[in-house]
């Protein structure tokens, strides 16, 4: 697996094991198990696990379940399978909900050092006392209740005695910290609620800020890799660190989260494309979670490829969702068979091409990769064209197919239109053309050239196919629209997906879900997994053949 981009975390590592620092790397990917894994969270997976295969150091998957109320094991289990997808293996597999006891007895410790409190005050006083970034805190009435009492309360927090919302446990930092992280942080709340790991163990729940550093320190992580929006955390996670004696001494870092343009990227809002039926599932091929993307068709090594052209600065800004389909077209180029399908089909009659008989010619699988061989496809009197490879009053330089004009059918002959059969409403239902023998492909013919060539499906034989053609599900804003912030919802494409119903080469009939294809023409093409049956074949288009992007 290539993992050689230079990025300013490798060199961080690279440093620590030459200067003995530390004698082998840990890291870790920490997913809450509140949706499916994004495009986003594929960064932060290549980028810990590509950097631990690098120095030969770990990595564990841990789940950051230490929020009761969002966590699932349905999302558990995708999480599982997307980071194999992308082709990692975890060293420890590890639940923070696992940490419970020892979480807790590190608070009781800080309590004993007169490190942390019970607060009475309520979340919204809390807020208010916390200050601003130009004004100090407040301290809490409660701040300096006794250790005994304090011991107390908490004992009686965990046993349940209070309700929700009443009590919470805060570290007694500095509520005048030019950093409001420092303001004495909840690390503790009450939470009546089942946990889908410790069931009803527990009623209080430790807050991200105090669990994360903890769960690195017991893992014995190195290098604690996170996105830049916890940069001002990072005073507070070595706080935890040093302050609850953890023995191992993990280091955070923070690189530059991955935003993509037309892409909306947090679960909670991917969430909501779901729950409101917006799609049809987290692994709809128009979503920007691991498991649509590969639905859609992309591939584990374009994700990785993308990845690393990216690399790990910590710039912002947005990516070019053309950049990521720029690497799935390099990756299926070489790789995948082309083939012919009629998306909007028009039936055309060849008429002196004598009936009953049908041929096979033969065509390339893969004209850039000959290795891939020919494949034979049937061709007879009666053919599909694309609707929109013909035009009755064509404008200047249409190169297809118009009355008394000739073109190519790709591999097969040039055949010229000579009538046009209308239902009585005038749409065109039906082409009557003939065919020239002598111009049969392969057979070097020059005796005259045509402009256009179009592709075809033999009609007797063709196979049934509906294509799925997307466009993005969500519009960035426009510039300048930013004050009056609209909702996402409110930018959501309502034409994202169209529907076809055409026509495949024959030989098409067994292919399998995830299967793909490049269809002449059209682009990239992968056999939908879940809406193809035996009698039904779906594509998801994967992306077009071009874009005007550049590297
Ligand atoms: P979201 O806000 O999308 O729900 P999150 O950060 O809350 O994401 P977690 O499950 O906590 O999701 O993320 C697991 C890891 O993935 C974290 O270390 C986080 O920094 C990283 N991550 C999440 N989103 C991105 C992103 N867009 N780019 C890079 N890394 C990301
Ligand atoms: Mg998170
Ligand atoms: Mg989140």
């Amino acid at each position: 697996m290539e993992h050689n981009s230079p990025n300013f975390i490798r060199n961080i590592i690279k440093e620590d094991l030459e200067t003995g620092k530390h004698d082998h790397i840990v890291t870790r990917f920490p997913p809450e198990p509140n949706g499916y894994l994004h495009i986003g969270h594929a960064k932060s997976i290549i980028l810990n696990f590509g950097v631990a295969d690098e120095f030969n150091g770990k990595t564990n998957l841990r789940f950051d379940d230490t929020n009761p109320l969002k966590e699932d094991v349905e999302y558990v289990n995708s999480i599982k399978e997307d980071v194999k997808w992308l082709g990692y293996e975890w060293d420890g597999l590890f639940f923070a909900s696992d940490y419970f006891d020892e979480m807790y007895k590190r608070a009781v410790l800080l309590i004993n050092k007169g490190l942390a409190y019970v607060d009475d005050l309520s979340g919204d006083q809390i807020r208010e006392y916390r200050g601003t970034l130009t004004e100090p805190g407040k301290d809490s009435p409660y701040r300096n209740r006794s250790v005994e009492e304090n011991l107390d309360l908490f004992d009686r927090m965990r046993n349940g005695e209070f309700e929700n919302g009443s009590k919470v446990l805060r570290a007694k930092i500095d509520m005048s910290s030019p950093n409001i992280n420092l303001r004495d942080p909840v690390i503790y709340r009450i939470l009546h609620a089942e946990h889908h790991n410790t069931g009803d163990k527990w009623c209080i729940y430790p807050m991200y800020a105090f669990a994360h550093p903890l769960e690195d320190a017991i893992e014995g992580v190195t290098h604690s890799l996170c996105t830049l929006e916890f940069e001002d955390q990072r005073p507070l996670y070595n706080w935890i660190v040093e302050n609850c004696e953890m023995e191992s001494k993990p280091q955070q870092y923070e690189f530059g989260r991955l935003n993509v343009t037309n892409t909306v990227m947090s679960k909670r809002k991917l969430k909501q494309l779901v729950d409101e039926g917006f799609v049809d599932g987290w692994d709809d091929p128009r979503m920007p979670t691991i498991s649509g993307l590969r639905r859609r068709g992309y591939t584990a090594d374009a994700i990785r490829a993308f990845c690393h052209e990216i690399g790990v600065s910590k710039a912002y800004g947005a990516v070019d969702s053309q950049m990521l389909e720029h690497f799935v077209r390099e990756d299926l180029k070489l790789t995948v068979p082309r083939t012919m399908g009629v998306l909007r089909p028009l039936k055309v009659v060849i008429t002196n091409y004598p009936e009953g008989q049908v041929e096979m010619l033969d065509a390339e699988i893969n004209p850039e990769n000959e290795e891939m061989g020919i494949r034979q496809i049937p061709f007879s009197r009666e053919i599909y064209i694309e609707q929109d490879d013909f035009m009755e009053n064509p404008p200047k330089k249409y190169f297809r197919l118009f009355p008394g004009n000739e073109v190519r059918l790709k591999h097969a002959y040039f055949i010229k239109c000579e009538e046009v059969i209308k239902d009585d409403d005038g749409n065109v239902i039906e082409l009557h053309c003939t065919y020239d023998p002598e111009t049969k492909s392969g057979t070097g013919f020059t005796g005259r050239k045509v402009k256009g060539t179009i592709h075809w499906v033999e009609a007797s034989n063709a196979v049934p196919a509906e294509f799925r053609l997307y466009q993005p599900l969500i519009f960035d804003e426009e510039a300048g629209e930013e004050e009056e912030e609209k909702s996402f919802l409110e930018r959501v494409n309502p034409n994202s997906l169209e529907i076809l119903s055409g026509f495949v080469e024959p030989n098409m009939k067994d292919v399998v879900p995830q299967d793909k294809f490049q269809f002449f023409r059209h682009g990239y093409f992968n056999v939908d997994p879940k809406q193809t049956t035996v009698n039904h074949l779906v594509f998801n288009s994967i992306v077009e053949l071009k874009s005007s992007f550049k590297l």
